[in-house]
């Protein structure tokens, strides 16, 4: 896993998904190195650099330019240009210009998360899984419903993780934003 610091960052763009959330999120996408993955929201790159460590190709989209190319300066750094592919633009739209992928990761759905859920799911291949997280309450509600509604079972993790800061008086333990990584896999008997 890489470190958070090994990331190049920005205040204008989210991210990247910390080190210990990625651990989770890469634990459900089972990524092999067949896979083609879909990255919804790639923001800072840190699921698309992750992800381009094991899989085969991915494809990063993010509607905000800034996110596209600080992704790029990322997936530059580590080495794996020639592995992702970066889109920029709508996911909605996207979307239905794509062919199929083995595991769909939603990091940003900007109110749209239903609907990507269901047309990402027209494109995921059998056996294929899909892994949103979500830091806002009802973002998890409708991820749960729209996974229930396409008769996949979703599994629903939620974390808070607090991490030790050294302090001359002892290690302080700082807490972190509670995260959910709700994720599904697309059963090959569901039509
Ligand atoms: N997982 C990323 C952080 C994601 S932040 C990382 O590890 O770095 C969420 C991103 O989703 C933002 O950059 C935002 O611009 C993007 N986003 C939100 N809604 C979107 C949509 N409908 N289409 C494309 N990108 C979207």
């Amino acid at each position: 896993m890489i470190k958070d610091e090994d990331f190049i960052q920005s205040k204008e763009v989210p991210g990247p998904t910390k080190e210990e959330v990625r651990c989770l999120v890469m634990c459900k996408a089972h990524i092999s190195k067949e896979d083609v993955v879909l990255d919804v929201g790639c923001g800072t790159g840190g699921l698309t650099v992750e992800s381009a460590q094991r899989a085969q190709e991915v494809i990063a989209i993010d509607k905000n330019p800034e996110a596209i190319s600080l992704t790029q300066r990322n997936i530059i750094k580590h080495k794996l240009l020639e592995k992702v592919r970066l889109i920029e633009g709508d996911a909605l739209s996207v979307l239905t210009e794509l062919a199929s992928f083995d595991v769909l990761l939603v990091g940003g759905s900007s109110g749209d998360l239903p609907q990507i859920i269901s047309r990402g799911y027209e494109k995921l291949n059998y056996n294929g899984r899909l892994i949103i997280t979500s830091i806002l309450l009802e973002t998890r509600v409708e991820a749960v419903e729209a996974i229930k509604k396409l008769n996949m079972t979703p599994e629903v993790v939620e974390v808070t993780i607090a991490k030790g800061k050294v302090t001359d008086r002892g290690t302080m333990m700082m807490g972190r934003n509670p995260i959910a990584i709700i994720s599904a896999v697309k059963k090959a008997s569901h039509p």
